[in-house]
């Protein structure tokens, strides 16, 4: 990492962050703390589900030989020798011309081979539950039964590595009785916002400040894609303020700054990081989000063992700090949870005002994209000035303008990375 500016496309940029990005470790957690996390061991079952043949019905465990030949006109009757509910085992056998009363999920008693539905009986008709019942249709054998391990296989390989933990795993995982599974752990990702113009919220707001809006944005971006933010605060434009607050965040997994790297007189982001010898800084041929720089911190882990954060530095900017965290940062963070699919979808949409390129930069440009008649719809939400932050909430798309394009005309169609979709759609 010698290079210290290079015009770089944003592909190029994303390869070289990934390139110093590894897959955290795995550890154990509760099942419920495991949403959205990759499983990291293989999960057999040691048990039958269900365990038992039992009823899918309410109605009535018989053999199905004593139905034959049963109508509504003429019902077989059967003495009724037990009732048995979920959770139960009847301990009576059903022999010929007997049954045995039955719930749902209660497990079939010997000798029965099928279910009869309340509905198909007379049941009804009598007065409360008596010794007898009337069958008005055959059955055939194994008539809504569930059988034992239909679900899953006692030895079987349930859920493999690899898998990410949506909703029906974690359930999944409960009816195999675990309490907690071993999953790739969720990095930290400590934020450090720059500038000397900068306030935190709960702060009165001098003439001259701002509120330091980055640092939630991104702490809120960081759990969005299951990392674990460590806001550190605010650092001023002196390399002192910058050194003592990175000394805070040494632990994590990531760094990640805001602010800091452009040209400017304070930008001393750069001043601080080059001097470590361990930084680059890229021109990416984006707008918005052209300075970004990237580099290695030398941390130390929570046993003592020194160990290299990454470190992202975008651009103070509240859009191009929001638009290079989704490029670059979002990716890095799936990296290390294990994932395998880093991209965000992107669909195909109607522009429907125009967009200008005029320097040759890939542009994202933030969209209001809708559906009318199966056909996806993206309206330019305003002024895309880097700082109208209001923009970003407005959005739920990034139109792509290629850097080799000029623009594109309304009408056009062009691709749409959308925001609040989920990589695993892709
Ligand atoms: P910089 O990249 O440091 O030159 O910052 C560019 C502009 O972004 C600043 O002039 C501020 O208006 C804005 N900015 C920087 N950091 C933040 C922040 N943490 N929260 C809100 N706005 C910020
Ligand atoms: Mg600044």
């Amino acid at each position: 990492m010698k290079e210290t500016s290079l015009l770089l496309s944003v592909e190029q940029a994303l390869d070289k962050i990934l390139g110093y990005v590894d897959v955290l470790e795995a550890e154990l957690v509760p099942i419920l703390d495991c949403l959205g996390q990759v499983l990291a061991e293989d999960v057999y079952s040691t048990i039958n589900i269900p365990p038992l043949d039992n009823s899918a019905m309410d109605g009535y465990a018989v053999r199905a030989e004593d139905t034959r030949g049963a109508t509504e006109q003429a019902p077989r009757l059967l003495h009724v020798i037990d009732t048995v509910a979920a959770g139960s085992i009847s301990e009576h056998e059903v022999v010929p011309g007997t049954v045995v009363r039955i719930m749902t999920g209660a497990p079939l008693p010997k000798g029965a081979d099928s279910i009869v539905r309340f509905e198909d009986t007379d049941e009804a008709q009598r007065q409360g539950v008596s010794g007898e019942i009337g069958i008005l249709y055959e059955v055939e054998t194994g008539r809504d039964i569930r059988r034992a391990g239909e679900d899953i296989t006692h030895g079987s390989l349930v859920l493999a590595k690899g898998v990410v933990i949506r909703p029906p795993e974690i359930g999944v995982l409960a009816s195999l009785g675990r309490t907690e599974a071993k999953v790739i752990r969720r990095p930290v990702v400590a934020i450090l916002a720059t500038g000397n113009e900068l306030v935190d919220m709960n702060q009165p707001l001098p003439r001259g400040k701002i509120y330091n809006s980055n640092s939630y944005s991104v702490a809120a971006l960081v759990k969005r894609y299951g990392g674990i933010p460590q806001i550190l605060g605010i650092a001023l434009d002196s390399e002192s303020s910058l050194v003592a607050s990175l000394r805070k965040g040494l632990d994590a997994d990531m760094l990640i700054t805001t602010g800091g790297v452009s040209m400017g007189d304070y930008d001393v982001v750069k001043d601080v990081l080059v001097k470590q010898g361990k930084i680059a800084f890229w021109t990416v041929r984006m707008k918005p989000g052209k300075p970004l720089a990237f580099g290695i911190v030398r941390g130390i882990n929570g046993v003592g063992v020194a160990k290299n954060i990454p470190h992202l530095g975008l651009p103070g900017n509240p859009v191009s700090t929001m638009v290079t965290f989704e490029l670059f940062a979002r990716p890095a963070i799936l990296k290390m949870m294990g994932k395998k699919n880093l991209t965000k979808p992107a669909i195909e949409a109607v522009i429907e005002e125009p967009i200008v390129n005029s320097d040759g930069r890939r542009v994202f440009a933030r969209v209001i994209v809708e559906k009318h008649n199966g056909q996806y719809f993206a309206r330019p939400t305003g002024s895309q000035g880097s700082g109208i932050l209001t923009s970003m909430s407005l959005a739920n798309g990034l139109v792509i303008v290629p850097e080799d394009k000029s623009g594109v005309e309304a009408g056009d169609v062009v691709q749409v990375m959308m925001l609040d979709w989920n990589e695993e759609m892709g």
